[in-house]
C-alpha cells in the first residue's frame, strides 16, 4: 500500500520571520492530530533549509519533512552557484524535486540532467520528487500522454530499478499557478498511463512508485484528487504559502 504524501513547494517566497511562523503553525497544527499512514513535507529555498530543518528538529512530534527544490547533477568541486545532494541531506532534507517545469522553461533543463540530478538525490539518501507534465499545447494538440512518456522514459533509461525509491510529480504546466486545476479524472488517467508505462518495464517498481499530482491543488478539490486510485498526494505551489490551507490540503 502506497502512503499519501503531501509535499508544499513555497518556490522563490519565504522570509526568516514567515518561515518561522508558518512551521510553528503547521507542527501545532499536525500536533492535533492527522490523518494515520501520511507523510508531509515542505521544500523551501535553499539558503532558508538550516533555518527550517532547526525549526522542524523543534517540533514535538516529527510530523513534518524537509525538501529542497533543486540540487546540482554533479556530486562537488567547480560548480560555482550550485548546491550538492550531499549539502541538503547534511541539512536533513528528505526529498528533492527535481526536473520541476519552471526549471525545464527557464532553465533549459533537459530529461537526460533531471536523470543524474535524481541519481545524485538517491546517492545521497534522500528521495527524488521527478516533475514531468504537459503544455496547454501539447494536450490541446492531442499529444500530452506522448509528451509524459517521453519523459519518463529517459528516467526510466537511466534510473532503472532505482525508481522504485523515487517519487514522480505530474504537473501539467497548463495546471501550475493558474487555478486551472486537472479534474480528478483527467489527472487519475494521466496517473493510471504513468503506472501502466512503469509496469511495462517492471510491474514491481510501478506498484511502489509515488505519483504526486500538483498544479492548482487547493483545500476544495485535493479530497477528490486524492480519492482516486493512481494519485498517491499532491505537490502544492501556491496554497503550501498559506499554513492553513496546507494543513487543510494534508487532512484531505
Ligand atoms: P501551484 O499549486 O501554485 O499551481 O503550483 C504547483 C507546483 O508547481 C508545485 O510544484
Amino acid at each position: 500500500m502506497r502512503p499519501l504524501i503531501v509535499i508544499g513547494n513555497w518556490k522563490m517566497n519565504g522570509s526568516l520571520a514567515k518561515n518561522a511562523d508558518w512551521i510553528k503553525t503547521v507542527c501545532r497544527g499536525m500536533e492535533q492530530g492527522m490523518p494515520a499512514g501520511r507523510q508531509y513535507a515542505v521544500c523551501v529555498p535553499s539558503p532558508y533549509l538550516a533555518q527550517c530543518s532547526q525549526l522542524i528538529a523543534d517540533c514535538s512530534l516529527a510530523f513534518l519533512s524537509l525538501g529542497a527544490q533543486d540540487v546540482s547533477a554533479h556530486v562537488s568541486g567547480a560548480h560555482t552557484g550550485e548546491v550538492a545532494a550531499s549539502m541538503l541531506k547534511e541539512l536533513g532534507c528528505k526529498y528533492v524535486i527535481v526536473g520541476h517545469s519552471e526549471r525545464r522553461q527557464f532553465h533549459h533543463e533537459v530529461d537526460e540532467q533531471v536523470a543524474e540530478k535524481a541519481l545524485q538525490v538517491l546517492d545521497s539518501g534522500m528521495t527524488p520528487v521527478i516533475c514531468v507534465g504537459e503544455t496547454a499545447d501539447e494536450r490541446n494538440s492531442g499529444r500530452e500522454e506522448e509528451v509524459v512518456r517521453g519523459q519518463i522514459a529517459k528516467q526510466v533509461a537511466v534510473l532503472q530499478d532505482r525508481l522504485a525509491d523515487c517519487l514522480i510529480a505530474y504537473e501539467p504546466i497548463w495546471a501550475i499557478g493558474t487555478g486551472k486545476v486537472a479534474s480528478a479524472q483527467v489527472a487519475q488517467d494521466m496517473h493510471h498511463a504513468i503506472r501502466l508505462q512503469l509496469a511495462e518495464f517492471d510491474v514491481d517498481v510501478a506498484s511502489h512508485v509515488g505519483i504526486l499530482y500538483g498544479g492548482s491543488v487547493k483545500p476544495d478539490n485535493a479530497v477528490e484528487l486524492f480519492a482516486m486510485p493512481d494519485i498517491d498526494g499532491g505537490l502544492i505551489g501556491g496554497a503550501s504559502l498559506n499554513p492553513s490551507d496546507f494543513l487543510a490540503i494534508a487532512r484531505a
